[in-house]
């Protein structure tokens, strides 16, 4: 089962003064034809007049890193790749592999009663897109690592007994595990976490 999270888009008529903070910009989740993927949200409230007393909102409140390091938005995976060992003639291999991948995406959300300067909704607006952007493409690529890794094991050959089948599939998770942290990293790297993607603020 996909559970998918839909936030509909929002569109903010610009009518100059005061309006309301806009909703998410949110687009779309992973969802997979091969893979059983959960998609969380989380949201913790931001609240200020300005873009400094926001950003400094994001700094107090938003999520932590592994060494505390503060973030304004978070994307977190798990994946798991249950799968039956089945003895034959041959001897043992993986059947009913059916690799799963959690994700949760933490994200800053303007309190709803607040009114602010249309200026500030548009350099808001314009943020937060860009933060799911670059969330959205580390939950891309956790999507795209627990596809492969599905493929993978449903494609292995037919080991000699179900001791040497779990060490293969065991040696093969870890090995994409690896190559997924890798690959989250260097997107980081790439996009120096979302800023060239127009996720800084303000
Ligand atoms: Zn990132």
């Amino acid at each position: 089962m996909n559970q998918l999270i839909v936030l509909g888009a929002v569109v903010l008529v610009a009518c100059g003064g005061k309006n309301s903070p806009p909703e998410n910009p949110y687009k779309g989740v992973q969802s997979s034809k091969s893979v059983e993927v959960t998609v969380g949200l989380e949201t913790y409230e931001v609240r200020g007049e300005s873009a400094m007393e926001l950003a400094e909102q994001m700094a107090e409140k938003g999520p932590r890193g592994s060494d505390d390091e503060a973030f304004d938005a978070y994307t977190t995976w798990w994946f798991t790749w249950p799968y039956t060992p089945v003895e034959t003639d041959e001897g043992c291999e993986a059947d009913g592999v059916s690799v799963t991948l959690k994700l949760n995406y933490e994200m800053p959300k303007a309190a709803a009663d607040q009114t602010w300067a249309t200026s500030l909704t548009r350099k808001w607006r314009a943020f937060t897109g860009a933060l799911w952007t670059h969330e959205l493409g580390h939950g891309d690529l956790a999507l795209a690592q627990a596809e492969d890794l599905q493929k993978r094991i449903a494609a292995l050959p037919v080991e000699a007994d179900c001791d040497a089948l779990r060490q293969v599939v065991d040696t093969l998770g870890d090995q994409t595990m690896e190559t997924h942290n890798a690959a989250q990293r260097a997107y980081d790297d790439e996009t120096s976490h979302g800023r060239t993607q127009g996720a800084v603020f303000p």
